[in-house]
C-alpha cells in the first residue's frame, strides 16, 4: 500500500537539483526575529542582543541560501551562538555540519533524536531520500521536555511532541522589539510522511505509541498562548502569504502577529490527522 501522505526520492529531488529555485529574501517577522529559510523548509533567526540563535539549518543543498540569507540580513554569521533542531530529519539539520565547521555554534536536538542517531539513523533520511550521503551530528546539548534556553534577553522553553520523529521539540520563543515582548511558537514536527501506516510498518515503529505520542504532543502545545505561529515549513503559516501582505502594505497590521493562528492551526493539525487515518481505514 501506498500512502499519499507518504515522501519519496522525487519530492526532494528537485530542490536536491535546483537549490536555487527555493530561494526567497529574508525578512524580519517581528523584532528581532527574522525568517531565513527557503520556499520548502523554514529556518528562523532570533537576534538576543547578545548572539544569534537559528533555528534549524535547511537541507544539506541549502546551506548556502541560508548563510546568505544571514548575510542579507546585515548579521554575521560568525555570531551564531546556539543551533536550536526542531527534529532530527535531513531537512532541519542539513547545513549544520557546515554551520559548525565555520562556527563555533553549540548545537542543541531532542534527546531521543539524538538517540535515533546513534540506534537508528536510517530514520534521518526518511524514505528514498536523495542526500544519501548525509551524516548526523552530534549536538552539544540533548533537550528534554520543559527545558529552557537562554542566550542574551531571549529564552526558548522546548516541549517535547513526539510523533514525527521520536524526539521532537515544539519551541516557545519569547520574543521582543525593545518595547513589547510576545510569544512565538512552533510546532517542531507537524508533517504525517512518518506517521502514515506504511511507513510505521516499513521502519518497524509501534503505530499506536507514536500515534498517540502526536495527539498528545498537539494537545500540550493547546496550552500556550501564542502571539506568532511560526511554520517548521513556511506552508504551515503560510508564510509567503503574510509576507506578500507585509511588502504590499507595510502600514498595515503585522499579519505574522494573530493569537487566534495558534489554536486554529492545531485544530486544522488533528481534523486532519482524523481524516488521514479515515482514508486508512476506508483503504486508500
Ligand atoms: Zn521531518
Amino acid at each position: 500500500m501506498k500512502s499519499k501522505y507518504a515522501v519519496t526520492a522525487e519530492t526532494f529531488m528537485d530542490v536536491y537539483k535546483y537549490p536555487q529555485k527555493y530561494a526567497i529574501h529574508p525578512f524580519k517577522i517581528f523584532g528581532n526575529l527574522y525568517y531565513v529559510g527557503n520556499t520548502s523548509v523554514g529556518s528562523h533567526l532570533i537576534d538576543t542582543g547578545d548572539g544569534l540563535i537559528l533555528l534549524d539549518t535547511t537541507f544539506p543543498h541549502t546551506y548556502a541560501l541560508l548563510i546568505n540569507s544571514i548575510w542579507e540580513l546585515g548579521f554575521s554569521l560568525y555570531d551564531i551562538k546556539y543551533i536550536v533542531h526542531t527534529h532530527g530529519h535531513f531537512d532541519h539539520f542539513g547545513g549544520t555540519s557546515q554551520f559548525t565547521a565555520l562556527t563555533k555554534a553549540k548545537t542543541f536536538l531532542g534527546a531521543e533524536d539524538a538517540k535515533m542517531f546513534r540506534e537508528r539513523p536510517e530514520l534521518m533520511l526518511l524514505r528514498d531520500c536523495p542526500y544519501a550521503y548525509l551524516e548526523a551530528f552530534t549536538p552539544d546539548v540533548e533537550l528534554g521536555d520543559n527545558d529552557t534556553i537562554t542566550l542574551g534577553d531571549t529564552t526558548i522553553r522546548a516541549v517535547s511532541t513526539p510523533g514525527h520523529s521520536p524526539g521532537v521539540m515544539s519551541y516557545i520563543i519569547d520574543v521582543t522589539d525593545g518595547k513589547r515582548r510576545l510569544t512565538a511558537a512552533m510546532h517542531g514536527g507537524a508533517g504525517f510522511n512518518t506517521l502514515n501506516l506504511p511507513f510505521l510498518r516499513e521502519f518497524g515503529l509501534d503505530v499506536e505509541t507514536t500515534r498517540g505520542n502526536f495527539l498528545d504532543g498537539i494537545t500540550r502545545l493547546e496550552k500556550e498562548a501564542v502571539d506568532i505561529t511560526l511554520g517548521n515549513h513556511p506552508n504551515q503559516n503560510d508564510t509567503a502569504g503574510k509576507r506578500g501582505r507585509m511588502l504590499a502594505d507595510p502600514s498595515a497590521a503585522n499579519p505574522f502577529i494573530d493569537p487566534g493562528e495558534w489554536p486554529r492551526f492545531l485544530a486544522d493539525m488533528k481534523k486532519r490527522f482524523s481524516l488521514m487515518l479515515e482514508e486508512e481505514a476506508a483503504g486508500f
